[in-house]
């Protein structure tokens, strides 16, 4: 709820604060047991940030984490530790994430330590299992990361995700750094775990087929905020905000003729420096329905659709605002 990261940026050699980038401004949202929830937006939106917050990798400037109704976000770090298991992280890159001096066994079994299964064999067993559930042969438990595929070493990094029965599991863009002809592969195994061992989800990316194939709901980010947040088919058939617009109308159709085609948005301009944000709506630089209010006001998350919120003065393909409920304006 309203969560803020600010790093400092500092001069000199008495590191003066000259100000501070503002990488997550401000952001709310929830996840419910057993949904995926996915984030999009360009690099430097603030997706990353917003998921290392929710795991407490990073300390929030603002704001509070709440997870299954525990206030974490000013747990000291022994009390986290028990619920760290509860929430894993999957990282992008599975070529660098993995050490390349350990084995298998070593890296997927070194959280069972933390579980108690101490003895040798017993952590084969749980590997072995592990490694089948994530589609990996057991007789890989002897093998090192530069032996396998790329798509096999993320299965090799989510088999060590899910040694410790997390409940949630935040992917920093799991499948991006893969061949797009492995990535479907790795999806569809994320979906498959999801539902066999009950997980919650945040899948973080910049690619919004990806997220479409796996979410839920979809939360779009610009700059540090969230604009958009709404139900994965609401979102992407209707979406309200400009820059959602913008992504979807930039995603590739592989056979147009079958399809209507939405027209293409080319955005203008660079993403503003985060250290120097735009006033009130932060894309009203580059949008192309901009008016005077847009640059003077700032748009709340406002509910414009069962479920569907948007921040912005003037929605793409808005319902009607129901009777008795106010104007999103500031
Ligand atoms: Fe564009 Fe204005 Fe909406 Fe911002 S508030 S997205 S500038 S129309």
């Amino acid at each position: 709820t309203d969560l803020s990261k600010h790093f400092p940026v500092t001069k000199g050699l008495l590191k003066r604060q000259v100000g501070a980038v503002k990488a997550v401004d401000g952001v709310s949202f929830d996840v419910m047991q057993g949904e995926t929830l996915g984030v999009v937006g360009e690099s430097g939106c603030g997706k990353t940030t917003t998921g290392r917050l929710i795991t407490r990798l990073l300390e929030p400037s603002g704001g509070t984490v709440v997870f299954e109704g525990q206030d974490i976000t000013h747990m000291s770090q022994k009390r986290l530790r028990p619920l760290r298991r509860d929430m894993q992280m999957i990282f992008q890159d599975p070529y660098s994430s993995l050490n390349p001096r350990h084995t298998v066994g070593t890296i997927v079994g070194a959280p069972f330590h933390i579980q108690g299964i101490k003895t040798e064999h017993g952590v084969k067993r749980a590997v072995q299992d592990i490694l089948a559930l994530v589609g990996l042969n057991p007789e890989h438990y002897n093998r090192y990361p530069h032996e396998f595929s790329g798509g096999q070493r993320q299965r090799i990094g989510i088999a060590r995700t899910l040694a410790l029965k997390p409940r949630l599991i935040i992917a920093d863009e799991p499948v991006s750094a893969l061949d797009v002809s492995i990535q479907a592969q790795v999806v569809n195994l994320l979906a498959d775990l999801q539902e066999e061992l009950g997980l919650t989800y945040v899948v973080i990316a910049h690619d919004l087929s990806v997220v479409r194939h796996i979410s839920d709901r979809v939360a779009v980010m610009y700059l540090g905020k969230i604009v958009e947040i709404g139900r994965r088919k609401s979102l992407y058939t209707a979406p309200l905000h400009p820059y959602t617009n913008a992504l979807l109308s930039a995603v590739p159709i592989p056979d147009p003729r079958g399809r209507s085609e939405r027209e293409r948005i080319r955005l203008q301009g660079d993403v503003p420096s985060p250290l120097n944000p735009p006033p009130a709506c932060r894309f009203h630089t580059r949008c192309w329905k901009a008016q005077d209010v847009c640059k003077t006001v700032e748009p709340v998350l406002a509910e414009r659709a069962d479920g569907h919120q948007v921040a912005c003065h003037f929605p793409e393909n808005a319902p009607a605002v129901p009777d008795g409920v106010p104007e999103p304006t500031a």
